[in-house]
């Protein structure tokens, strides 16, 4: 899988391709949550978004496949 290099708040991160539709187009956001905001990561195809720990999270398939 070809990974996304994204700026969020000045770290470079290498993240998935987004999970619902395959989009590389990310862009950096902020999460909005209780007690304050993370980092997040929005895909500029679908609008899907997550927070950044969400967004590296290896989902079950991708441990499937390893
Ligand atoms: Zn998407």
């Amino acid at each position: 899988m070809e990974l996304v290099e994204i700026n969020i708040a000045g770290r470079v991160h290498s993240v998935r391709p987004c999970p619902f539709c395959g989009g590389s187009d990310l862009l950096p956001g902020l999460w909005s949550l209780e007690n304050g905001e993370e980092d997040s990561i929005e895909c500029s195809t679908c609008l899907a978004g997550a927070p950044l720990t969400a967004w590296l999270k290896p989902n079950v398939s991708d441990e499937a496949a390893a």
